[in-house]
């Protein structure tokens, strides 16, 4: 069978967007980038934006309460998704809008002249510019983790760069170019020490393995539901109560209040604070439909089979003597690589006349691409219903590539 190693039934035929226009079998290598969606993810948007329509919080009709109590139930599913408390939970348009929420809400509130900021040298943009921003805004500082020779965070670096001035460490849970994943728990033993909170990245986390916050002990955790199988439009950010019930609001309108008058206006409590306007209500329940069923299908059977198959795409490429691997051998289900003499791009070109779909570029990791002294990487990433044939499709792109550049087979 052509089915995920780990996974015991053929989960492609759960996608539609897994074959071409012409109904060709599409091996969609990008899943790093955004996850097809499965049809119980269509349905359930299809159907909140049809015969459950309504709007949330304010109606006094019965669809409205229906839609409400669907809204809240989903921010209930997310949070059971992570191990937190539906309280904690505050939907945003995605993970880079939750690191935005909280370096204009928390980091203005509690960053001052002086205070440090950890990062890491493979962090996303969207885990690097919101700190810039506020670092300009507050007067705090940015220092930069550096990475092992196996392309982790240095968390022996970390421990030797942090002090009592640093406020914040923000990592990413796993890295969206090397799949390298961090060993959050010393991450959040190392931040604590020094008083500091931490928050992880977690968007290329969740799609891959069970993740915990409560285990983890990190204090924000944000994610993307459109990596996750879910809708774009939405995401979510994991805050401990204690720390969200001290955060002032970041954006005003609706919603968020809980008495408007021209003269003072108060706030409501945790998560509507943070929830200004009408939410994404359909997104929401597409995101829940989205966790109940990778949760079906189990996070560890999905880890397990990523795991055979970047073990397998390592193997092969690393055979070869003109391609330079980068991440470490257990990467979680992302492999970036490039071959001498031949631009990522024209090998996404020419994959794509192959049916391969693979992401060319600085994956909004220039500061990453700068450490490595290259302009891009190709990057293939697998999902839950990616499989061998994916992986031999795109090694005969790769052998189609070496033929039109003349650079024979090498290995
Ligand atoms: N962090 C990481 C590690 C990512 O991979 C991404 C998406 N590429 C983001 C943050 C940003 O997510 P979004 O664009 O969904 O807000």
């Amino acid at each position: 069978m052509n089915a995920p190693a780990a996974l015991d039934r053929d989960l492609r035929a759960d996608f539609p967007g897994l074959v071409t226009r012409e109904g060709a079998p599409w091996h969609y290598l990008d899943t790093a980038a955004t996850a097809q969606k499965p049809r119980v993810v269509i349905d359930a948007m299809a159907r909140a934006l049809g015969e459950d329509y309504a709007t949330v919080h304010r109606g006094v009709y019965s669809r409205s309460a229906e839609m409400t109590l669907a809204y809240e139930a989903a921010r209930q599913r997310i949070a059971q998704l992570i191990g937190g408390a539906g309280s904690e939970i505050v939907f945003t348009r995605g993970a880079t809008e939750a690191i935005n929420l909280v370096a204009n809400s928390w980091g203005r509130a509690n960053l001052k002249p002086g205070d440090r900021i950890l990062l890491s040298q493979l962090e996303h943009h969207s885990n690097i510019v919101p700190w810039q921003m506020i670092a300009e805004q507050t007067g705090a500082v940015i220092d930069v983790c550096p990475l092992t020779r196996d392309h982790r965070i240095d968390l022996d670096a970390a421990e030797a760069m942090l002090t009592e001035r640093h406020k914040l460490v923000a990592l990413a849970h796993v890295s969206n170019v090397l799949g390298s994943a961090l060993d959050a728990k010393r991450a959040a033993a190392l931040a604590h020490k020094v008083g500091a909170k931490l928050l992880l990245d977690g968007c290329q986390a969740v799609p891959h393995m069970p993740v915990d916050v409560a285990a983890l002990d990190c204090d924000f955790y944000v994610f993307s539901a459109h990596k996750l199988y879910g809708p774009t439009g939405i995401g979510a950010l994991w805050a401990r109560g204690e720390i969200l019930a001290d955060m002032p609001p970041w954006e005003g309108g609706g919603a968020m209040i809980d008495r408007v008058t021209f003269a003072k206006t108060t706030y409501g409590v945790p998560p509507q604070r943070f929830e200004a306007g009408t939410p994404a209500i359909t997104e929401a329940i597409a995101f829940a439909a989205a966790a109940d069923y990778v949760s079906e299908i189990g996070l560890d059977a999905m880890h397990a089979a990523e795991t055979k198959l970047v073990a397998r795409l390592r193997r092969e490429l690393s055979s070869m003597n003109d391609v330079r691997l980068f991440g470490p051998a257990d990467s979680a289900g992302i492999v970036s690589f490039l071959i001498d003499g031949i631009h990522p791009h024209d090998l996404g070109t020419i994959l794509d006349e192959a049916n391969v779909a693979i992401r060319a570029g600085h994956h909004c990791a220039q500061p990453l691409m700068d450490h490595f002294d290259i302009p891009a990487t190709a990057r293939a990433s697998f999902g839950l219903y990616s499989t061998d044939a994916d992986i031999d499709a795109l090694l005969e792109g790769i052998a189609r590539t070496r033929r039109i550049f003349g650079r024979g087979t090498s290995q």
